[in-house]
């Protein structure tokens, strides 16, 4: 069975335009250039697992027009990846069942501590998810829906963010640690999906020239650059990419 990954939001923490209407360098005119906080779903037949839950989480599935989500597995702690989490209430409604969300120990230690109410029953409102943690090699979905990932950690500034690979994709939202060109699990991917936060250099997350470095030792078929600031505007940066390299933009759907 085929599976395709949907970037839900390839934005950077404050997204495109900010809050306050700013849209840096990006052509207000171009929807590519709007640009929600970083999500991706990825979808095998029913089985829908989303990576992350951004603060955006809500608008991103209805603009996609996705109605249910089987589990999660989260990158880091980070705000824009987990602050969307409470969004996930209706899918338990509907179910009946408890969504599983898979992290490293760090991230599901601050889930619990910033969302009790969503793990255990600590008011009047019942638990709609289930903590599970990561292993380097696991499988989620049922027969033929089912999909391996690899798990490892990478350095992001002075925490670490988690690279998950599956069905030849790589998914690394922030991270600024380039000895994962060393690995050899991220060669022979078909698809790259890399932070590329801004043109300068910035202490927790890859810059393009840092990006097209990763991209050039890995070398993938394609990298699908993420996680773009509002200095990024999508034209501009489209023309200084070489073939094989593009910036993601909302609602972009790799078939892998
Ligand atoms: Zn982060």
């Amino acid at each position: 069975m085929k599976s395709k990954l949907i970037i839900l939001g390839c934005g950077s923490s404050v997204g495109v335009p900010r809050i306050d209407g700013y849209y840096g360098k990006c052509n207000r005119k171009n929807k590519k250039n709007v640009r929600t906080r970083c999500s991706a779903i990825i979808i095998k037949g029913s089985n829908k697992i989303l990576i992350d839950t951004s603060p955006d989480l809500k608008s991103q599935l209805l603009s996609n027009k996705i109605k249910n989500v089987s589990s999660v597995i989260y990158t880091h702690e980070h705000a824009d990846q987990t602050n969307g989490i409470f969004e996930l209430r209706p899918f338990y409604w509907k179910n009946k069942k408890r969504i599983s969300v898979y992290a490293d120990k760090k991230t599901l230690g601050h889930l619990k501590r910033t969302h009790a109410y969503l793990f255990k029953n600590v008011s009047n409102y019942p638990p709609i998810v289930k903590s599970k943690v990561i292993r380097d090699k696991f499988s989620l979905g049922k027969h033929k829906e089912n999909i391996i990932f690899r798990s490892f950690k990478a350095k992001h500034g002075k925490t670490y963010s988690i690279v998950y690979i599956f069905e030849k994709t790589a998914y690394i939202s922030d991270c600024n640690d380039l000895s994962i060109t060393k690995m050899e699990e991220l060669k022979n991917l078909n698809y790259l999906i890399l932070d590329c936060l801004k043109y300068k250099k910035h202490p927790t997350h890859f810059n393009l020239d840092q990006a097209l470095y990763v991209h050039y030792n890995l070398k993938p078929k394609k990298t699908i650059l993420t996680n773009l600031h509002t200095d990024m505007d999508y034209d501009l940066l489209l023309r200084k990419l070489p073939n094989n390299v593009l910036p993601a933009y909302d609602g972009l759907v790799l078939n892998l």
